[in-house]
C-alpha cells in the first residue's frame, strides 16, 4: 500500500468525508465582501446567487432559502398542496423529503423503488394514485436521476405536480435534460456535504413559473407581498448573504468538481470487478455520484472490515423511512425492494479531493473481504 511507505508503516485513516475544499481563498474573499457592505440577509448577493444558480440548474428562476427541507415544502405550499391532499414519495431517502411533506401540511405517502435506479417506481406510483394524491416528488437518489419521463406520464394521466428532490442531484441530467426542469419546481440542498456545499445550511427553489417563484419568495420571507405588508403566513427561511457569497464563490468550480466525481467513480467501477460485491448500475451517464453505494448481502460485516482498515463508510439509508417512528403513522408500505436495498447499501468514500490512490485502496480492501 502507497501510503504505508509515506508514514512509516501506520496505514492513515481514510475518511467517508473529508470537507476541506481547496477554495479557502476564494471562500475568505467573499467573505470579506460581505463583511465590508455589511447586508447580511436577503441582500445583492442572495440575488445574484439566484440569478447564477437557476442559470447553472437550467431553469428561468431561483429562490434561495435556509435549507433543502425548507425548498421542498415551500415548492408544494407554493403550488397550492397542503392540507388534505396526499403526496407521494420514494421511501429511500433522507427522511427530509417527507419531512417537507409533512411541513407543507400534507400527507406523504411511501411507495416502493425501481430495482436497478433506486428511485421511485412509476408503476408503483401509478397503483397507490387516488383521488387525494396531489403531488410526487421524486428523488434523485445518490446523483441519478428518477426515470422522469415514466413519471412525468404517470402524473400527466392523473394531473398531479411534480416537485423534484434534487438535493443530491446539482448538474445531473436524465436523457441529457438538466434534472430540476421536468416538474413544476425543483428542490436543492446547499448542507455542507452535498455536491455544492455552504459553510451551514442553505437552499433553492428552481423553476420556470415566475409566479410560483414569485409566491415562494414571498413564503419564505413571512409571506410578506412587501414590507410590513403579510399576504399569507410563511416561514422564516432566508438565505443568508454570508452563505450566497460562499455559494457564488464555490459555484464555478461544480462542473470540474462534478466531472471528477464522475472519474472516481469509473474508477471504482474498474477496481471493483472482482470484489465480492453488487455495484449499482449507472443507468444514466448524467448521473453526478453525491454518493457511491455498492451492495452486500453482509453488509454489517462488511462495513466493519472496511473500519478495521481505517476506511469510513456510511449507510444511505439504515431504514425505509415509512419505518421511521415519526412517519410510521402515515402508510403502512409494503415497500419490499427498498427493505432489501436498506439492509444491502453501504456508501463507499467519495468526493472530489479523494486521490485515485485511495479508491484503490477502498477496492484493495473491499477484495479482501472474505
Ligand atoms: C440533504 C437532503 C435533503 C434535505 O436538505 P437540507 O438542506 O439538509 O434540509 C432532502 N432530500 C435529500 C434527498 C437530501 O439528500
Amino acid at each position: 500500500m502507497p501510503d504505508d511507505a509515506t508514514t512509516g508503516g501506520v496505514t492513515p485513516e481514510l475518511p467517508f468525508l473529508r470537507l476541506v475544499p481547496d477554495d479557502a481563498s476564494a471562500v475568505r474573499t467573499a467573505i470579506e465582501r460581505v463583511l465590508q457592505r455589511g447586508w447580511f440577509v436577503l441582500g445583492p448577493e442572495v440575488e445574484a446567487f439566484e440569478m447564477e444558480f437557476a442559470a447553472a440548474a437550467g431553469t428561468s428562476r431561483s429562490v434561495g432559502v435556509a435549507s433543502g427541507t425548507d425548498a421542498l415544502a415551500l415548492a408544494l405550499r407554493g403550488l397550492g398542496v397542503g392540507p388534505g391532499d396526499e403526496v407521494i414519495t420514494t421511501p429511500l431517502t433522507a427522511s427530509f423529503t417527507a419531512l417537507a411533506i409533512v411541513l407543507a401540511g400534507a400527507k406523504p405517502v411511501f411507495t416502493d423503488i425501481d430495482p436497478e435506479r433506486l428511485t421511485l417506481s412509476p408503476s408503483a406510483v401509478g397503483e397507490a394514485v387516488n383521488s387525494k394524491t396531489a403531488a410526487l416528488v421524486p428523488v434523485h437518489l445518490y446523483g441519478q436521476a428518477a426515470d422522469m419521463p415514466a413519471l412525468m406520464a404517470v402524473a400527466a394521466r392523473h394531473n398531479l405536480a411534480i416537485v423534484e428532490d434534487c438535493c443530491q442531484a446539482h448538474l445531473a441530467t436524465c436523457g441529457g435534460q438538466p434534472v430540476g426542469t421536468f416538474g413544476q419546481a425543483a428542490a436543492f440542498s446547499f448542507y455542507p456535504t452535498k455536491n455544492l456545499g455552504a459553510l451551514g445550511d442553505g437552499g433553492a427553489v428552481c423553476t420556470n413559473d415566475d409566479r410560483l417563484a414569485d409566491r415562494v419568495a414571498s413564503l419564505r420571507d413571512g409571506g410578506q407581498s412587501g414590507r410590513d405588508v403579510h399576504t399569507e403566513t410563511g416561514i422564516n427561511s432566508r438565505l443568508d448573504e454570508l452563505q450566497a457569497a460562499i455559494l457564488r464563490a464555490r459555484l464555478p468550480q461544480l462542473p470540474q468538481r462534478t466531472e471528477r466525481r464522475r472519474a472516481l467513480a469509473a474508477a471504482y467501477r474498474r477496481g471493483l470487478i472482482d470484489a465480492p460485491v453488487t455495484v449499482p448500475l449507472q443507468v444514466d451517464a448524467g448521473h453526478v455520484y453525491h454518493l457511491f453505494p455498492v451492495r452486500s448481502k453482509r453488509r454489517d460485516a462488511l462495513r466493519a472490515h472496511l473500519r478495521s482498515l481505517g476506511i469510513g463508510t456510511l449507510v444511505h439509508y439504515p431504514t425505509p423511512v415509512a419505518r421511521q417512528p415519526a412517519f410510521s403513522r402515515f402508510t403502512p408500505a409494503e415497500c419490499p425492494v427498498a427493505e432489501t436495498a436498506c439492509d444491502e447499501l453501504l456508501s463507499l468514500p467519495l468526493y472530489p479531493e479523494l486521490s485515485d490512490e485511495s479508491v484503490d485502496r477502498v477496492c484493495g480492501a473491499l477484495e479482501r473481504f472474505a
